[in-house]
C-alpha cells in the first residue's frame, strides 16, 4: 500500500539505532518543514544531539525538501551539519530521492525517508522502494495547500492505526 508508512513515530528523535539496524537502514533522507523545523523555522529541540548520535553510528544523512527557500534549507543543513541537501525536490516524484541515493551511495533498500506528510514523503518513499517513516507534524499552522491535505491524511492515518493497533504512539 503506497500510502502506508513502514513506521509511524511521534518525532524524528524517536528513530533509534536499534530501529535502523533492525531494518538494515544505512542512510536517512530527512524532510525539513514540520519534521526538523516548525512554522517559525525553529529547529526541533534536541534534534542536533540526535543528528550527532546518528553520525556516530555512521548513518549517512541527506536533506530532501520540497521547499524552494534555499536560504532556509541551507540554514537547517548548516545548523545540523548535514552536508548534503536538495531543495525544491518535487516529492513525491522520485528525482529528489534518486539524487540523494546517488549522493549517499546506498541501495534504496538501505535508505529510510523521514517526513510528516503521507502524500509527499511516504508516497514518494514507497514508490522509490525506500523505507518510509512518518512522523507527527511539528506545527499545525501549515501552509494552505498542506492544510487542505491534512483531513485526507488523517483518514489514512486513522485507518493505518486501526489496522496496526498503533494508536498508542500519540
Ligand atoms: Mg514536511
Amino acid at each position: 500500500m503506497l500510502l502506508e508508512p513502514n513506521l509511524y513515530l511521534n518525532s524524528v528523535k524517536d528513530i533509534t539505532v536499534d530501529i535502523l539496524r533492525e531494518n538494515k537502514i544505512k542512510g536517512l533522507i530527512l524532510d525539513v518543514d514540520n519534521t526538523l523545523i516548525d512554522f517559525n523555522e525553529n529547529i526541533l529541540e534536541g534534534v542536533k544531539d540526535w543528528i550527532v548520535e546518528m553520525k556516530k553510528q555512521n548513518m549517512k544523512l541527506c536533506i530532501v525538501s520540497n521547499s524552494n527557500k534555499v536560504e532556509k534549507i541551507q540554514m537547517v543543513a548548516d545548523t545540523l551539519q548535514i552536508e548534503d541537501y536538495f531543495y525544491f525536490a518535487k516529492k513525491p516524484l522520485k528525482c529528489g530521492f534518486k539524487k540523494a541515493k546517488k549522493r549517499m551511495n546506498l541501495k534504496e533498500s538501505n535508505i529510510a525517508v523521514v517526513g510528516d506528510q503521507l502524500f509527499t514523503d511516504v508516497l514518494g518513499a514507497n514508490h522509490a522502494k525506500m523505507f518510509s517513516i512518518l512522523v507527527k507534524p511539528l506545527n499545525e499552522k501549515d501552509i494552505w495547500i498542506t492544510r487542505l491535505k491534512r483531513p485526507i491524511e488523517q483518514f489514512f492515518i486513522k485507518r493505518y492505526e486501526k489496522k496496526r493497533g498503533t494508536k498508542d504512539v500519540f
